[in-house]
């Protein structure tokens, strides 16, 4: 078994063991709110927001994102599951800043192993082949997060399929610190009417 494989059958086992009475949590999320926010690792939305299991939705993805699939799964939140206010959590340092679509679409057109990083930029262990799919997905980089956060607030809230009375907050979340940093603009953009 993987070192790996191994810590988090582990781990879960030790939760089981405390898991309580969270088995009568209900489905739909208690505090009816939902975050999207970025996969980072150093990023733990149930410590920086508060959370506890049955409270919110968490939707997660490269970069936290507005794609379609995010947007899929914000409009389930509202419609089936009761959130009424959604947050937009970007983050400084974000991997999503490091590259671009090119960059991307040539990694991956010459080796789909793991690329390196150095102050000259990516390099490809040379290992092939590659694939040119790459070419057809739509990476959602990042070049400022800012207006990131504005673009992906403001294409939220105008999505035909998000009504007008959910509020839409747009943020920054610094790793440096912990700390949530509002972008005034987004939350301005995503504002209920
Ligand atoms: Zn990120």
């Amino acid at each position: 078994m993987s070192k790996i494989l191994n810590e988090v059958l582990s781990a879960n086992r030790d939760y089981v063991n405390n898991f309580g009475d969270k088995g009568s949590l209900a489905l739909p999320p208690a505090r009816h709110f939902a975050v999207l926010t970025c996969m980072d690792a150093r990023l733990d939305p149930a410590k920086y927001a508060g959370l506890s299991e049955g409270d919110a939705h968490v939707i997660r993805n490269a970069g936290g994102r507005a794609s379609d699939d995010a947007i899929r799964s914000l409009v389930i939140s509202y419609k089936l599951l009761g959130t009424k206010e959604w947050f937009v959590i970007h983050h400084t340092n974000c991997g999503m800043e490091l590259f671009t679509d090119e960059i991307m679409r040539d990694l991956l057109g010459s080796s789909l192993k793991t690329a390196s990083i150095d102050d000259k930029g990516w390099h490809d262990c040379c290992e092939g082949p590659g694939s040119a799919e790459a070419k057809y997905v739509d990476w959602l980089t990042i070049k400022e997060q800012e207006a990131s956060v504005l673009e992906d607030v403001t294409r939220i809230r105008n999505h035909p399929l998000v009504p007008s009375d959910i509020p839409v907050y747009g943020y920054i979340y610094d790793v440096a610190t912990g700390r949530l940093v509002e972008v005034p603009a987004a939350t301005q953009a995503g504002r209920a009417s």
